[in-house]
């Protein structure tokens, strides 16, 4: 028996992987109530341009395609789900109670902030993208905390409005923690126009300055913590739910409740090809996986199940740069930094212990981006990739 016509499905979240999943519900000829429930005050919209384009001044509206007349959805803007009871099936929300025969969880991440009592601005949402850029003027002092790839974007818009721009980095590279160190320092030119300070860790934000672990202060006019995020599962506790990090599912996306799915940065999936439970958090994994969600959803007893298991994809533009890595390589892999292009970014790839390709990166370089996340789907061994064998 299918499950597209079991009475009322609540998505909670209202973000990439939330607009997703309502159009595929659709698709699949769901035809009962479907109802959205977002925190923030407006329909879903993309989170990518905001440090990018948005920033920069050179765009405003980030609106997804979604249209809840014709998705026939219940939107409840600026509502946020506060409780899950799981036997009475319902959600509770700043707005009242929302009961479901089905139940969607797209609540995203939230940035991690750092103590003290200082301003920390943080980059998630278009009132805080709309709010920095307001605080990009010329010659201000702008301290950013973390080189990571939301502090180097963040670091190129400051630039370009001609601030003075600080970067604070607990680590020895930038990017360093998800790339390592030995590539982390092929993107140290980039940061020539930025007071880079690695290896430097920050105790807490005070009032127009920055407290560092050594003792030390750096004066600020700005501040902006971009140290990462955490998947926002905080309404979830005392659910019964299975919580890790995010929200575990399985590879149909299912969490531990039946006719309850997760999909987007907030679910901690199990990837077989992984063969662990994996947090993503790259668009791409956001806005493919509601189509896996919506049918484990929507499947009856005897339909088989699709797997979302994707090589993960993410990109990042930085210093007039498009850096794109697939795949995931792990702490221990071999890295092989290939300079053939003397004149372009060197190519990254990383192998496993059995010498297969885990990972690739590539700067500039779109049009190789579908051959790299191929070779790494189907994880030829350096020989088949005709490179040298070095184990
Ligand atoms: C500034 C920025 C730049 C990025 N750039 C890139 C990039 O270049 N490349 C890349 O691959 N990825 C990038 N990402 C990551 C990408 O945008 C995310 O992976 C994607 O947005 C995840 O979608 P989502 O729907 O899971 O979560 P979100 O887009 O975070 O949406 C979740 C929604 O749920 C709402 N919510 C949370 N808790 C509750 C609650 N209790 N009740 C109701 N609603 C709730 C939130 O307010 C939010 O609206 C970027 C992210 C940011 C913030």
């Amino acid at each position: 028996m299918s499950g597209t016509s079991i009475g009322r499905i609540v998505i909670v979240g209202a973000g990439l992987s939330a607009a997703r999943a309502a159009a595929a519900l659709r698709r699949k000829g769901f035809t009962g109530d479907l109802v959205m429930v977002g925190a923030e005050p407006h329909l879903p919209y993309d989170r990518p341009p905001l440090s990018k384009e948005v920033l920069r001044g050179t765009r405003e509206s980030t609106a997804l395609p979604f249209d809840p007349g014709k998705l026939w959805v219940q939107v409840r803007v600026a509502t946020t789900a506060t409780g899950l009871d799981l036997d009475s099936r319902l959600v509770r929300t700043s707005a009242g109670e929302e009961p479901f025969d089905g139940l969607v969880i797209a609540t995203g991440a939230a940035p991690v902030r750092l103590p003290g009592d200082g301003e920390q601005l943080v980059l998630r949402t278009l009132e805080d993208a709309l709010a920095l850029r307001g605080r990009l003027a010329p010659g201000a002092r702008v301290v950013i905390i973390g080189a990571s790839w939301i502090g180097a974007e963040v670091a190129t818009a400051a630039l370009e409005a001609g601030c003075r721009v600080t970067c604070l980095e607990a680590g020895t590279a930038p990017v360093a923690q998800a790339l390592g160190e030995e590539v982390g320092r092929l993107f140290l030119p980039w940061w020539s126009g930025v007071d880079l300070r690695l290896g430097t860790a920050v105790r807490e934000v005070a009032p127009g300055e920055v407290c560092l672990a050594d003792g030390g202060t750096v004066p600020a006019d700005v501040v902006v913590t971009g140290v990462g995020v955490r998947p926002a599962i905080g309404w979830l506790a005392g659910s019964g739910l299975a919580l890790g990090r995010g929200v575990r599912v399985d590879e149909h996306l299912r969490a531990s409740a039946p006719g309850v799915v997760a999909v987007g940065d907030v679910a901690q999936r199990y990837s077989p090809r992984a063969g662990e439970h994996i947090l993503v958090e790259h668009w791409d994994d956001a806005g493919t996986a509601p189509a896996v969600a919506a049918a484990a959803l929507l499947a009856g007893a005897d339909d088989e199940l699709a797997v979302h298991d994707p090589v993960p994809y993410f990109w990042s533009d930085q210093f007039e740069h498009k850096i794109q890595y697939v795949g995931r390589h792990g702490a221990l892999d071999r890295v092989e930094i290939d300079r053939e292009d003397a004149q372009g970014f060197p190519v990254v790839r990383w192998f496993d212990n059995d010498g297969v390709l885990t990972a690739w990166l590539g700067v500039d370089r779109a049009r190789e981006l579908v051959k790299a996340r191929t070779a790494v789907r189907t994880r030829p061994t350096p020989a088949e990739a005709g490179l040298p064998v070095q184990r």
